[in-house]
């Protein structure tokens, strides 16, 4: 048998909330076992795609697994943005509700989703939080545990939206290399809404760039991740920077803009200087 030659394709897909078009026609062919990172400015209809895909949000136009089916539940597993922590529930049994689409009616958890389960929150560093009420996590032990929901549900397509946002520098590269050694070992594919636009080019394949709803570029993060492109879309002057054979997207300072392509920065002038803006290299 021959491989499907895309794990999900998306065609002209589109939302409105009250006849305000904010996806506007996402044509996507997610390759098996790619990682896509999905980026754009805030209200550009990321995290609406994303739940567009996992039917949370009305939406039109055609989505298919390659097999030709319409995803179900067990498909496609999403982290959302800004999940509801319900009060009183353990670490582990908000986790092991991401067996649920594996569960027939009225059954329970069986000895196999509590292993499923045990193991993630092991690799995610929260074996010692599973008996601890959600709400009295920290914002990044709580992101993790979002992020060990959606593992556990063992769908071969993950999206995450914004996995990363409220996690430090060591947890951020933790949970992304986690990530990425489960798309290694597992084929697992990949779509994750990421607002650092260095680290979204770190470990996506490929990046798509959405400007109110609409894809404007789609490629490797080194044809995406250009300074003019990303000035205009972020409506902000931006710089590009090899550092370690990765790329770094700065801001430029507004004030010293003169025209979209800046001059390179000095990093080190900039911090003695105390520039308010030095913080976003650390
Ligand atoms: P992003 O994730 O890229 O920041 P969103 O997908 O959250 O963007 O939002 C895209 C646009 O859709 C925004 O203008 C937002 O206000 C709007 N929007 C999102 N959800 C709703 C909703 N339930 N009702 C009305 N407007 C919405
Ligand atoms: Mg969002």
């Amino acid at each position: 048998m021959t491989s499907p030659l895309h794990a999900l394709r998306s065609r002209e897909v589109r939302v409105a909330f009250d006849g305000v078009e904010v996806v506007a026609g996402v044509d996507l062919d997610l390759r098996p076992g790619e990682w896509l990172g999905l980026i754009g400015p805030n209200g550009s209809g990321k995290s609406t795609f994303l739940n567009s895909l996992v039917g949370l949000v009305p939406r039109t136009g055609t989505v298919e697994l390659g097999d030709g089916r319409s995803p179900g539940a067990t498909d496609l597993s999403l982290m959302p943005q800004a999940p509801e922590l319900p009060p009183g529930m353990t670490v582990v049994e908000y986790v092991l509700l991401g067996r649920t689409a594996h569960l027939g009616w009225f059954a329970s958890e069986s000895r196999a989703d509590r292993v499923v389960a045990t193991d993630v929150l092991r690799r995610l560093g929260l074996a010692s939080f599973a008996r601890r009420q959600v709400r009295s996590l920290s914002g990044g032990e709580a992101q993790r545990m979002v992020i060990a929901r959606a593992l556990v549900q063992q769908s071969p397509v993950l999206l995450l939206d914004e996995p990363t946002s409220a996690l430090d520098v060591g947890h951020q590269v933790e949970v992304l290399e986690l990530v990425d050694e489960l798309r290694r070992e597992d084929g697992l594919t990949v779509v994750a809404a990421m607002h650092d636009l260095g680290m979204a080019g770190r470990y996506a394949d490929r990046l798509l760039l959405l400007e109110r709803g609409r894809p404007v570029a789609l490629g490797t993060p080194g044809q995406v991740l250009e300074p003019e492109l990303l000035s205009r879309v972020y409506d902000h002057p931006v710089q590009v920077h090899e550092l370690g054979g990765h790329l770094v997207v700065l801001p430029a300072p507004r004030d010293r803009h003169t025209s979209t392509v800046a001059a390179p920065l000095d990093l080190s002038a900039r911090r003695s200087a105390r520039d308010p803006h030095s913080e976003e290299v650390s």
